[in-house]
Formats: C-alpha cells, sequence, structure tokens
C-alpha cells in the first residue's frame, strides 16, 4: 500500500533549478511512486495476431529518451508520417478498442491493452515499432506486454516526473453508464467498478481496487482477458471484426457459460479485464493519475470522454505534481505547514 504524506508543498526557485525544473510545480511527498521518468533498458520483440484485423504484426519496443513518450512508428508505411504519439486528443471512438490517428491519417488500434502494461510497469518514455495497423491481442490481457517488459528491465531516468493530481469532480455519462473521477486522499490511483450484462452468467460484478500499479494492479487486472459474447462473433466478422479472435485470446460466453475449457483466471475476470481496458485508456493522459475513479458499465467511448472533459474543465479540476521522497521532509516542514493544499482538498 502506498506510504503517502498527505501534504503538498510548493518548493522555491533555488529548489527548482536544483532539480531541473523551471516550471512552478507543486510538489508532494510519497515513498512509493516513482520520482523520475522510467523506460526500459534495452529493446523487444514480440509477434502476434491483431485480433479485429487477423493480421500477423511485430512489435519492437525501444528505450526512449526523458520528456519522448509513448510513440508508436507504423514501419510498414513509407509516407513519412508514420509516428503517432499516443495522447488522448488523437483517439478516434470506436467501439471495440482505442484507436489513435495521428494528424496524417496514420493509425493503430487496439493501444489499451499495452498501454495498461506501460502504465502498470511506470514507463513514460518508449518506441513502440510495429508493422501493422493493430497491436497483437496476444492472450487477451495485458500479462505477455508485462512478462516482456519485465524482461527488457524498467529503468529510471533523470527528469522528473509528471502525475496528474485530481482535484475536483469530472465525468462522462451516457444514461447509467458513466465514468467520474474524484480526488484520492492518499495522492494515489484507486478504482471502483461495476458492471452488469444482465446475462445469468456474466451478471453483475463489482470491484475496488487501490494500490501501487506494479503490486496491485500487476496481481490483480493485468492477466484478465478480453470477452465476447458468442451470439455476436458473427455479427462482428459481419463488419470485419474479430477475424483473428480465438480462444486462446478472449473469453467466449455462450448461454451455458464460458466456452474456454480452461475456464477462468479470477471469478471476476470480466469486471478486471474492465479496469484493464480504462487504466490502458486513461494512461493516454500523458502521465499518470492520482484520483479516485467510479465507474459504472464504462467502456473506451466514456473513458476518453472522460479525458477530453479533464482537460477541458477549466475549473481547476486537476494539477501537475512531482514527487519527492519523504526524506527530504524534515528540511521542507516549516514551508509545507505553510502550503497544506492538500488539506483542502475533498476527501472520500
Ligand atoms: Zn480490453
Amino acid at each position: 500500500m502506498n506510504q503517502i504524506i498527505n501534504k503538498a508543498v510548493k518548493v522555491d526557485a533555488s529548489d527548482r533549478l536544483q532539480q531541473g525544473q523551471y516550471s512552478d510545480t507543486i510538489e508532494i511527498i510519497s515513498d512509493t511512486l516513482p520520482v523520475t521518468e522510467g523506460t526500459i533498458a534495452r529493446s523487444i520483440k514480440i509477434s502476434g495476431r491483431g485480433v479485429h484485423s487477423g493480421k500477423n504484426v511485430t512489435v519492437q519496443l525501444y528505450p526512449a529518451g526523458e520528456g519522448s513518450g509513448i510513440v508508436l512508428r507504423r514501419v510498414d508505411l513509407k509516407n513519412g508520417h508514420r509516428d503517432i504519439a499516443v495522447r488522448y486528443d488523437c483517439v478516434e471512438l470506436r467501439k471495440l478498442c482505442t484507436k489513435v490517428v495521428n494528424s496524417f491519417g496514420t493509425e493503430v488500434s487496439m493501444v489499451e491493452h499495452l498501454m495498461c502494461a506501460l502504465f502498470i510497469s511506470n514507463i513514460d518514455n518508449v518506441l513502440v515499432e510495429l508493422n501493422a495497423a493493430e497491436l497483437p491481442i496476444l492472450d487477451g490481457s495485458a500479462e505477455q506486454w508485462l512478462v516482456l517488459i519485465e524482461d527488457a528491465e524498467v529503468v529510471r531516468q533523470n527528469r522528473a516526473r509528471r502525475y496528474l493530481q485530481v482535484r475536483g469532480s469530472v465525468e462522462s455519462r451516457e444514461d447509467d453508464r458513466f465514468c467520474r473521477l474524484l480526488p484520492h486522499k492518499k495522492n494515489a490511483l484507486a478504482v471502483d467498478f461495476r458492471i452488469d450484462f444482465s446475462h445469468k452468467v456474466l451478471g453483475q460484478q463489482h470491484l475496488r481496487l487501490f494500490g501501487e500499479p506494479h503490486k496491485t494492479w500487476r496481481s490483480e487486472i493485468a492477466s484478465a482477458r478480453t470477452f465476447v459474447f458468442r451470439k455476436d462473433i458473427e455479427k462482428l466478422r459481419e463488419q470485419n471484426f474479430a477475424l483473428g479472435g480465438s480462444l486462446d485470446n478472449a473469453l467466449v460466453i455462450d448461454d451455458d457459460g464460458v466456452v474456454n475449457p480452461e475456464g477462468l483466471r479470477f471469478e471476476d475476470e470480466f469486471v478486471r479485464h474492465k479496469i484493464l481496458d480504462l487504466c490502458g485508456d486513461l494512461y493516454l493522459a500523458g502521465m499518470p493519475i492520482l484520483g479516485r475513479i467510479e465507474a459504472n458499465k464504462s467502456g473506451h467511448r466514456l473513458n476518453n470522454r472522460l479525458l477530453k472533459a479533464l482537460f477541458e474543465n477549466k475549473n481547476n479540476a486537476w494539477r501537475e505534481v512531482r514527487v519527492r521522497r519523504s526524506t527530504a521532509l524534515e528540511e521542507c516542514h516549516n514551508v509545507s505547514k505553510n502550503h497544506t493544499e492538500m488539506d483542502q482538498l475533498v476527501t472520500i
């Protein structure tokens, strides 16, 4: 569990210069959140199949410099516009997955499981080369991405890591479906997710998660697989979706239950996968979110609309913060007494 002292301090100009920061940035105290940006130590490669296109794709991840972010590069294109910075504002809304498109129309779909793996791994900068328009589905979860990233090792860089601290309430909603962001008094990410499929097998599931991404999220959601109802598969294929789908990369559900012979990895694997998707989608904010999320039957569209609402919000709904270790607490104690901004946040 995070052990975070709930105080915020403003750094003075000399402090900022020492840390190489040039903007007026609030710092929070945490002994668990990474202080600096991260990338991978060496490049890694994997091949697989696109679940919708059915096409084989090879992906190679490379270390990337500080401040470069997460960039997809379509090496199958020769047009010079093959890079896509993976951000919430380049998402083209689709029902079945999250697709990003650059201003020249270069696109990559199914980014959410890789993005969740990068979120869990605390990676900020990576170049992802691929030779198709869809990332591979692998086993339908983030597990194989994480095994790959763990093999490549995560290394911390020198630049201070930016975090998005939620300070107000922001929501995206369609009827009874919603996704809502609220402040979290412990400066962590917490998720409260409900699904209701009105299906005798799937039905209602509810899960609350709180903790460090590389521990709690790694063990509780990373291996939860995507799922599809058998009755929908033919319809999807007629629309050129799910052409690469199989029992190896998705849970298939019919009226009697789960078709996959190996069964479920978790009793509530479905809601866990929805949280996986949510964390992947929200990592398109460009920095990790420190806040509480309440979601009811949310999906990719509402997840993305939540980020758009957050960044459009002029009402101080968020601010950028950086992290300082508690070893520095004593020396900034006097400052923090005068700047207890966190204490004024709504606590839940
Ligand atoms: Zn998914």
